[in-house]
């Protein structure tokens, strides 16, 4: 399966096949992300990164090839994200896999994005259905039950910025640059958590929903209140949002595996993480510490294929297509796609 993924700032090709004992292998994942063309402007312009994929998505694709030692015409399908995200680079990734399947005559398959993050933990830790996935990316925030190929409810999400979003912000609140997680992330070692008692949103509400706005606000008034900020304001103040946001997720996911347990109290409960947050350790810990509580098994696959990759996406295609499913030609870009639509369903329910 060749999987290519473009709905953001990364411009990804893959091919993943299965050996001969049936296990699938990650032949090749070539990742070129767009961190330089859009540096200066301290977030992703849509425009450039439509354009960067349209300069490089063929010779990513072909360096795919190479690297796994395969032919394009050796593929038994060609999988494309197909949504959500950036339009304009989903029509490049969407519309080159349509051109090869036409020329090669290989089937499509159309991929939700969302669905290559919550399907990655099969490919890389074997993960059997079912199982809660939270997805903390830069543009998505949400708890997931994966039922199955294709089967999901989605049981809370952010009603405001994402949790990857509200590092890029804070990062840049701080001037620390883009991506901002790993810079807010490095320079809170030396901050003092404690300093500033940030807000926890919606933490006493029951659902399972997340809202990041108000404490992004709270991080830009405390910021204000001190200016100018000294490198130990800045670590202390970055320190202390993490904790924050480590805090309410934590305790978003004890309540979430708490749903789990007592809707499915037939399986054990598993979280798995996906996005580009997953790689940060304070959240990390502070999630191991949750699910040790739920009894619950933590899987957090490694860090290149939590965020954008084609794997992921060529991987989604193979479950699909291992089932039967495959798409016209004529599937249209979403720039939005909720996982939850019954549309996604493989088969669809009985009438
Ligand atoms: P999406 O996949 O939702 O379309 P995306 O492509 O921006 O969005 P990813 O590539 O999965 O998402 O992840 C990037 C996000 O992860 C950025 O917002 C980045 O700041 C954040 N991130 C990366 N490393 C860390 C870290 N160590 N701590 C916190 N956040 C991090
Ligand atoms: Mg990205
Ligand atoms: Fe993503």
């Amino acid at each position: 399966m060749l999987g290519i993924e473009t709905s953001c700032d990364e411009t990804a090709a893959s091919i993943v096949v299965r050996d001969s004992a049936g296990k699938a292998v990650i032949r090749s994942n070539v990742v070129r992300s767009q961190l330089d063309e859009h540096a200066a402007f301290g977030g992703v312009v849509p425009e450039l990164a439509a354009r960067a994929h349209v300069t490089y998505l063929d010779h990513i694709i072909a360096q795919a090839c190479r690297e796994a030692g395969l032919a394009l015409g050796d593929v038994d399908a060609i999988a494309a994200t197909a949504g959500p995200g950036l339009i304009g680079g989903v029509l490049v990734g969407l519309t080159t896999a349509k051109a090869l399947a036409a020329a090669l005559g290989k089937p499509l398959i159309a991929v939700n994005h969302l669905e290559a993050h919550a399907l990655t933990a099969r490919l890389t830790d074997g993960v059997q259905f079912p199982y809660l996935m939270l997805l903390v990316s830069g543009g998505h925030s949400q708890f997931v039950l994966v039922r199955g190929v294709g089967n999901y409810e989605r049981w809370g999400t952010t009603i405001d910025d994402a949790l990857g979003e509200a590092f890029d912000k804070v990062a840049k609140l701080l001037t620390l640059g883009h991506p901002g997680g790993p810079a807010v992330e490095a320079i809170a070692k030396s901050g003092d958590p404690k300093r500033f008692k940030f807000p926890r949103p919606l933490l006493r509400e029951a659902r399972l929903d997340f809202s990041f706005s108000g404490l992004k606000t709270a991080v830009r008034l405390q910021a204000e209140a001190l200016a100018p900020l000294s490198d130990q304001d800045v670590a202390d103040i970055a320190a202390c949002f993490q904790a924050a946001v480590a805090e309410v997720v934590s305790v978003r996911a004890g309540q979430a595996l708490a749903r789990f347990k007592a809707e499915l109290p037939e399986h054990t409960p598993q979280l798995v993480v996906a996005g580009g947050v997953a790689a940060n350790r304070t959240i990390a810990a502070a999630l191991d510490k949750a699910c040790t509580a739920a009894g619950a098994t933590l899987i957090v696959p490694p860090i290149a294929l939590c965020t954008d990759n084609g794997a992921m996406v060529a991987w989604a295609g193979a479950e699909r297509f291992a089932l039967g499913a495959t798409d016209h030609l004529d599937f249209t870009a979403r720039p939005r796609w909720p996982l939850d639509l019954p549309d996604m369903k493989v088969v669809p329910d009985a009438a």
